[in-house]
């Protein structure tokens, strides 16, 4: 926290204080020799406040079988500690609960402490601690900070508190440069309150910070029972039903100590809170917010189910758009350059052959002059069409660009594959395309090249150069037939 910050929070008049009785209690229950009967006629002498604390001691919260009449008694019966802390919890929710805050919601805010309060407790006793009322009174005031902030900050603490308490630290760091509990903590240092206290109540969502180990653990206790409370206030309650789960581990208790314990604690909050005289709205039961989360959980799952199937189709789409010729829905350049790399790669490998045929429309300038762009598109995608049906899967069948096709056939001899283009020649030339009515005549001229042991042919590259030499061989001797590219050098058999 900044200097100047700490200087606003010391001149702000309108913070909570500690009532007189407080301030009056706890400096007898300093004292050297604590005298037990002047602490209880302090006590008694407000009526109000008396009243509480008898009620108190005798709801089911604290469980006694005997009645107990007075805080004499009351001492006896329940230790000066829980009387001390009764008197502390009672006096100061009675002054701070005076304070309206501005930017928040009142109700939520106490709900939240109450809440944070009683789980602190149940999980002291669950733990094993002995300083059950000290985490209590912690876990009451850890918050109080919260109040001081809305004071200081006016309308720029409103929209940060009202997220999930879970997050508010952090959020609170980065506007502010301080937080809740740093603030609660400064204010239970002012009121004197012991390091008991005001450890745990400054460090409740920086468990870390604090090095001595009881004081670690009390810190623990609070911050995990503030876990408790946003199961209650989040609407969200899933995280946080399973965040309480889990710190149920680090105190070397099972994570279904966690369930039963929220179980109880909006029982046992919901009479604090009458106990209190506090309003904290309605209080659903832990089956009900467990059911409400667990449903939260199941859509979560199908929503990110129908999140993962919708991009792995549109990762499907892109991928077939990016492989795809538009025009003919064969393969594209770069497709092809890098499927028949692979092909490339294996014949070498495998010592098999493999043939590259080059096909190019004939005269295909004079049919798009004749019947329009729209019928040379028509022509190319029915004689992708056509080279479709003949190739095999394993083949590589693409738009090489133009009016220009390419088609690798793996092992394959040449031979073959010059009477596969002949056939396919022969197809696209006995089938006139439609377009409009007119029956458009098509020729394609053809190019073949081999890869086979011993070819002089020794990278893809020079297969392509190859093919389109013969195409243009058979280009320049009239079209409309295939030529097969001859090495000078003699091919093993
Ligand atoms: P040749 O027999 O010598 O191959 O003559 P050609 O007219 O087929 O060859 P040229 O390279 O002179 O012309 C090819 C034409 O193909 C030119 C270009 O406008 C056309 N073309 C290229 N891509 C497309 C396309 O996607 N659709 C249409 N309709 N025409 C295209
Ligand atoms: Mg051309
Ligand atoms: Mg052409």
């Amino acid at each position: 926290m900044s200097p100047q910050l700490l200087e606003r929070i010391s001149n702000c008049t309108d913070l909570p204080s500690l009532p007189a009785i407080a301030v009056q209690v706890l400096e007898l229950t300093q004292a050297e020799n604590v005298d037990l009967s002047q602490i209880a006629d302090v006590i008694s002498r407000d009526p109000a406040l008396t009243g509480r604390i008898l009620r108190t001691v005798n709801s089911s919260f604290y469980g006694r079988a005997r009645n107990v009449g007075t805080i004499s008694q009351a001492i006896v019966v329940l230790g000066l500690q829980s009387v001390k802390t009764l008197v502390l919890g009672f006096s100061l929710v009675t002054s701070v609960a005076g304070k309206k805050s501005k930017g928040f919601e009142h109700t939520t805010y106490w709900k939240h402490s109450l809440f944070t309060a009683t789980a602190s407790r149940l999980i002291a006793q669950r733990v094993g601690v002995v300083q059950v009322e000290e985490v209590f009174l912690a876990g009451l005031l850890a918050d109080v900070g919260m109040l001081v902030l809305d004071r200081l900050m006016g309308e720029a603490y409103g929209p940060v508190a009202r997220r999930s308490h879970f997050d508010l630290a952090a959020a609170e760091q980065a506007a502010f440069g301080t937080t809740h509990g740093e603030v609660s903590g400064h204010l239970a240092v002012s009121w004197k309150l012991p390091p008991l206290l005001t450890t745990p109540i400054a460090c409740h969502h920086d468990t870390g910070a604090v090095a001595e180990p009881t004081l670690r653990r009390l810190a623990e206790i609070v911050s995990a029972a503030s876990r408790c409370a946003d199961v209650f206030t989040d609407p969200q309650a899933g995280a946080a039903i399973a965040d309480v789960r889990e710190r149920m581990k680090t105190f070397n208790l099972d994570a279904s100590v966690g369930d039963s314990l929220m179980g109880e604690l909006q029982i046992k909050a919901k009479e604090i809170a009458k106990l209190f005289d506090i309003n904290i709205g309605e209080s659903e039961s832990f089956e009900k917010v467990l059911q409400r989360a667990n449903e939260a959980l199941v859509n979560m799952m199908l929503q990110s189910q129908q999140q993962t199937t919708t991009l792995r189709q549109q990762n499907e789409q892109l991928r077939e758009q990016a492989t795809t010729d538009r025009l003919t829905g064969l393969s594209n350049r770069a497709d092809f350059e890098h499927r028949s790399a692979a092909l490339w790669d294996a014949a070498i490998a495998n010592g098999t052959p493999l043939c590259l045929m080059m096909i190019d429309l004939d005269k295909f300038k004079s049919i798009n002059d004749t019947y329009g762009h729209p019928g040379g598109d028509e022509v190319l995608r029915a004689v992708g069409k056509i080279l479709k049906t003949t190739c095999r899967p394993m083949d590589v069948l693409a738009r090489y660009g133009g009016e220009e096709l390419v088609l690798v056939l793996p092992d394959t001899p040449r031979a073959v594959a010059a009477a596969i283009a002949e056939s396919i020649r022969l197809m696209i030339s006995a089938k006139p395309v439609m377009h409009e009515g007119a029956k458009i005549q098509v020729t394609a001229s053809f190019g073949v090249a081999s890869f086979e042991t011993g070819s002089p042919l020794t990278t893809f590259t020079h297969l392509i150069k190859a093919a389109d030499m013969a195409l243009y061989q058979a280009k320049k001797t009239g079209r409309d037939r295939v030529k097969v590219f001859q090495p000078n050098v003699a091919v093993a058999a």
